[in-house]
C-alpha cells in the first residue's frame, strides 16, 4: 500500500540523513518540499532525481486533500522541510492529519531535529522537557511566558537571532537572571557556538555582538521549592 513517508533531513552538515532516508526519497514518486530549491541542492549532493512539487505553510491548507488523494490512487510520497524532521516548527502536521482521516498509512523516519542535540548538549535535566517552538512574536507573548515562568520541567525555544536577545531579556524578567541556560548556534555547522551560563550572562555575551545563524535556547526548569 502506497503511503505518506515523513523524511528528516540535515540541519546543517549534510551527512546527517540516514541511510534509509535516502533510500526512500530514491523510492517514492514525489517529493514534498517545503522549499523546492533548498531540497533540489540535498537531493543534487546524493545523485537524487525526483518530481518535486511544493508545501509550505502557504498552500498546506490548500494542498492536503489533492496530495492524500495521490496517495490513495497509489502514490508514495515523502515530504521533506528545508531542515530537520517536517511537523516540527515546519510544515507536517495538517497532511499527517489529513492521511490518517482517509485511512493511509504514515511513516515519520526518525533523524535530524535541531532541539534534540540542543537539549543533550545543554547539561539541564532531559529526563522530561517541554518543546515550547517558536515564541509568538506579539500577541500572547507575554502570556505564554508568564505560564513558563511556573514551569518546572526544561525548556526548549527555537529564536530568531534577530530577537535572540530581547528573548533571552523577556527571560532574565520572567525566571529571573539566575536560571541556568544554554544557547546552541549554528549546530552540525561550520561556526557552532554553544554558550551555557546563567541568563544575566547570555544577556551579556550575545549584547556584545551581532548574532547570526539558527538557535536553540534551553532554560532550566523552576526549581520545585523556589517560591
Ligand atoms: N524542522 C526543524 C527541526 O526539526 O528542528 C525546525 C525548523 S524551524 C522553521 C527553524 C528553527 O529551527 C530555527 O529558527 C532554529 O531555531 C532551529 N534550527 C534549525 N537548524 C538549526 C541549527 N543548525 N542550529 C540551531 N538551531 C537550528
Amino acid at each position: 500500500m502506497a503511503r505518506l513517508y515523513i523524511v528528516p533531513t540535515p540541519i546543517g552538515n549534510l551527512e546527517d540523513i540516514t541511510l534509509r532516508a535516502l533510500r526512500i526519497l530514491k523510492e517514492v514518486d514525489l517529493i514534498l518540499a517545503e522549499d523546492t530549491r533548498t531540497t533540489a541542492k540535498l537531493l543534487q549532493h546524493y545523485g537524487i532525481g525526483k518530481p518535486m512539487q511544493s508545501h509550505h505553510l502557504h498552500n498546506e491548507h490548500k494542498t492536503v486533500a489533492f496530495i492524500s488523494e495521490k496517495i490513495a490512487s497509489g502514490l508514495n510520497v515523502a515530504l521533506v522541510s528545508d531542515a530537520g524532521t517536517p511537523g516540527i516548527s515546519d510544515p507536517g502536521f495538517l497532511l499527517v492529519r489529513e492521511c490518517l482521516r482517509a485511512g493511509l498509512d504514515v511513516e515519520c523516519l526518525p533523524g535530524p531535529t535541531a532541539f534534540v542535540p540542543a537539549l543533550v548538549n545543554s547539561g539541564l535535566p532531559c529526563d522530561t522537557f517541554v518543546f515550547a517552538g517558536f515564541l509568538p512574536q506579539k500577541k500572547g507573548r507575554q502570556t505564554k511566558l508568564k505560564q513558563y515562568a511556573a514551569e518546572t520541567r526544561t525548556m526548549v525555544f527555537y529564536e530568531s537571532p534577530f530577537r535572540l536577545v530581547k528573548a533571552l531579556e523577556e527571560f532574565a524578567l520572567h525566571f529571573g537572571p539566575a536560571r541556568k541556560v544554554s544557547v546552541s548556534r549554528e549546530l552540525t555547522k561550520l561556526y557552532e557556538e554553544n554558550f551555557r551560563g546563567t541568563v544575566e550572562e547570555a544577556v551579556a555575551h550575545f549584547s556584545a555582538k551581532t548574532v547570526k545563524g539558527e538557535i536553540v535556547i534551553v532554560v532550566e526548569g523552576k526549581a520545585d521549592d523556589d517560591e
